[in-house]
């Protein structure tokens, strides 16, 4: 790290707008200020740059306030034509060596980050003519003899190969879900089919991801174009669903889908074929710029803010002959990589698709993506795509414990899947205690239809674990029912719940069955997962709470203490403040104590003298036994001694409830599948193993359910170690500034 404090940092955004952008300037403003280096906004991308003047401005703490949850970016973002010509870049250099620029984040599709490049390249030639031509001293050439560069990307597309998210792409996909959420309501009203067209010309990433989560029927992506018989294909498929119980049709279609000869398919294309096929009443929606538009997801809040911060780190480590790199998200961590090897893969993933090779453009979208795919059409299709077994094994689902968003999705892609193996799928009505009064049903394709997209638990849940005396009954419901292996989604006590019935298996050989848990709570408190289904679907419910209070309070001179649910986990307590630009969280982890609310009421006078109007502090339920919400509010207020005054907001249940958000239906799709897989294969092997399916580090892992207690605090119901804890110093850093700084 470079510590001269004389290095000023040029920050932008080029190219199509993205939620999350302003989250990303923000961080990368405040992290600068933090280190005690300037930091000037080139305002309108590269145009700004070449334009110069009041295009590029030093920015304040306060500069990049309030502006999280805006859509856009507050920077403003351009096309700038003359930037690709030479003439143009030169005066973009004599701009920023007026203010001493020579380190740049810029924050920009793949053509953005292409021009920063090239830039970075030209820079010492640029320099060099600037001062032949008498605009610039030696000396200052000398200073600044080379360019730094490190890029975000920001691309709803999520087209980026080297970041499995871009910036933008989470809240497009947020639009999109609601988009079909809306459309299946009215569809399924008049049974009609609708055509959905989403954006990505060279990547199915958002109308793949939309499909899963939209529960859609049919999905055209660039990357894997249909088979020749594709018209004919997709008008079974959707014949079949509907003889099968479906009251609505949905096809999604990516901009750039094409078939196997690279002909394109427009959406008109695939509704005359449906008109005209099955003569259906068929509508198209195109969503178009809906996707850019709205307020950022919490995901793409709290995802931009991490590698803004990143981003400056990067920066100032960066040498004159260092590799510029690109920031981005790597298997649920910050990852960088190098920006033009990320660029031209991303190129190459275009070419492949211009040359037909789709095998190879399939490849380097990843294999997870592929994986998708494969589950997606496995669950689109009604009939099994197996001959089913001669003996058809009988899979069981049901919940346990709190009522997590996404767990009817995951319900649903068990059945669904499940059946595609060929398998009977059972589900079980009042989670264990169902199971003891044999409230088990055969459950069908069209028995879950709708189910992708809705909160609660059709098949219910309960926090009731069966008692020791119950355990026989449970051994006897299974027998009686013969259910071969057991899917458990649900939170802690359904995870406890599966770890006795495998501590059992001596006494009762009933157990003896293959038997998986798919993490399902809202708390995000289980071993082996670094996410579990329903936290984020919480997060953006706490986050969009959070957004209201705030505007609430922007009159007054006011501090909330907003209490969050989590249980022992402050998972969420830490993230929503991430996303919403808290202050404060208090954590049960940390714990509170009274030197802490003392150095915060400080902390707090000295900010709202300082001219500040609104202090947000976030309080997990569990922080601290004694030092509840209402008594932090009251100390508060009595300490603030009329300055400001303390309103508290308990947020309750709305964050277990609505519909799940497009990760977890996602997550919970690919929990699903990959459960239905372990069950699958140990009936085939005739093995019984117990365990629990989890992302760890991006990728989908099974642990040995009798090896839990080895990760876990029991006596706080949370895992020993928790990967978002490390992210703590980032919060705290975009909450206060340094004493030296602003
Ligand atoms: P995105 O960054 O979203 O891919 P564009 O491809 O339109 O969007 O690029 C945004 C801007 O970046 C362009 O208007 C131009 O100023 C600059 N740019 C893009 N490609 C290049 C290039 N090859 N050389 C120089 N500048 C470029």
């Amino acid at each position: 790290m470079v510590s001269n404090l004389s290095i000023s940092i040029g920050v932008l955004t080029s190219g199509g707008d993205a939620q999350g952008m302003n989250a990303a300037v923000r961080a990368v403003v405040r992290s600068a200020l933090n280190l005690g280096v300037a930091v000037h906004a080139i305002f309108e991308g590269y145009q700004g740059m070449v334009d110069g003047g009041d295009r590029i401005r030093s920015l304040s703490w306060d500069d990049v306030g309030s502006i999280l949850h805006r859509g856009g970016t507050i920077i403003g973002t351009a096309r700038c034509p003359v930037f690709r010509e030479r003439e143009g870049r030169l005066a973009a250099a004599r701009n920023l060596l007026r203010h001493g620029i020579d380190r740049l984040v810029v924050i920009g599709g793949d053509g953005s980050l292409t021009g920063a490049n090239l830039f970075r390249q030209e820079w010492a030639s640029l320099v060099a003519e600037l001062v032949e031509r008498g605009d610039i001293d030696e000396l200052t050439a000398q200073r600044h003899s080379a360019l730094m560069i490190t890029g975000l990307v920001g691309s709803i597309d999520n087209d980026m190969v080297g970041t499995d998210m871009t910036i933008g792409a989470d809240s497009a996909l947020h639009r999109i879900v609601e988009a079909i959420d809306a459309i299946t309501s009215t569809a399924a009203s008049h049974q009609r089919t609708f055509v959905v067209e989403v954006m990505g010309r060279h990547c199915g990433y958002l109308a793949l991801m939309s499909a899963i989560a939209g529960g859609a029927d049919y999905v055209l992506i660039p990357e894997s174009p249909p088979s020749e018989n594709w018209e004919q294909e997709m008008c079974d498929l959707l014949r079949n669903g509907r003889a099968a119980g479906r009251r609505d049709s949905i096809v999604v279609v990516a901009e750039g889908a094409c078939d196997n000869a690279g002909g394109p398919i427009s959406s008109d294309r695939v509704r005359q074929v449906l008109q005209d096929r099955l003569g259906e009443d068929t509508r198209v929606t195109i969503l178009g710029h809906v996707q850019r538009g709205g307020t950022p997801s919490a995901f793409d809040r709290c995802m931009s803010t991490l590698v803004g911060h990143a981003a400056v780190q990067e920066l100032l480590s960066a040498t004159p002959t260092s590799e510029p790199q690109m920031v981005g998200m790597r298997y649920n961590r910050v990852r960088q990589a190098p920006l033009m090897q990320c660029v031209e893969q991303t190129h190459a993933v275009a070419r492949k698709i211009a040359e037909h090779d789709y095998a190879k453009a399939m490849e380097l979208r990843g294999s997870s993506f592929t994986e998708m795919f494969q589950t997606f059409k496995a669950m689109a299709g009604a009939p099994p795509s197996v001959i089913p077994p001669a003996r058809p094994r009988r899979l069981a689902v049901l919940h346990g414990g709190g009522l997590a968003p996404g767990m009817n999705t995951a319900a649903r892609a068990a059945v669904r899947l499940g059946l595609d193996r060929g398998h009977t799928m059972l589900g079980v009505r009042g989670s264990f205690e169902g199971l003891l009064a044999g409230r088990i049903e055969e459950l069908s394709w069209g028995d879950v239809e709708g189910w992708a997209a809705m909160g609660g638990a059709e098949l219910g849940t309960t926090r009731q674990a069966p008692t020791v005396e119950q355990l026989y009954t449970v051994a006897r419901a299974l027998e009686t029912y013969r259910i071969d292996g057991l899917l458990i989604i649900g939170g802690w006590l359904a995870y406890r719940v599966a770890h006795n019935l495998y501590s059992e298996r001596e006494r009762y050989p009933a157990f003896k069955i293959p038997i998986i848990c798919l993490p399902a709570s809202i708390d995000n408190n289980l071993p082996g997962s670094e996410l579990s289904i329903g936290a984020d679907t919480a997060l953006n419910a706490i986050v969009e709470a959070l957004d209201r209070i705030k505007q609430s309070a922007i009159a007054a001179r006011r501090c909330f203490v907003v209490e969050v649910m989590g249980r022992h986990c402050g998972y969420l307590a830490l993230m929503s403040g991430l996303a919403s630009g808290a202050e404060r969280i208090y954590l049960p982890e940390e714990g509170v104590s009274l030197k802490d609310l003392q150095a915060d009421v400080e902390r707090m006078i000295e900010g709202f003298h300082g001219g500040r109007r609104f202090y947000l502090t976030i309080r997990n339920e569990r922080a601290n036994a004694q030092y509840t919400t209402d008594f932090m509010c009251r100390l508060f207020e009595e300490e603030g001694h009329g300055l400001f005054d303390v309103r508290q907001a308990i947020l309750g249940h709305v964050q277990q409830g609505g519909n799940p958000s497009p990760f977890d239906r996602v997550l919970a799709t690919r929990l699903a599948a990959h459960c239905i897989d372990f069950l699958t294969r140990e009936l085939e092997r005739g093995s019984a193993a117990g365990a629990y399916i989890g992302l760890v580090e991006g990728k989908v892992m099974i642990s040995p359910i009798n090896r839990m207690h080895d990760v876990v605090d029991l006596e706080h119901r949370r895992p020993t170690e928790q990967w978002w804890m490390d992210l703590r110093p980032v919060m705290l850093g975009m909450a206060r500034p340094a004493a030296d700084a602003v």
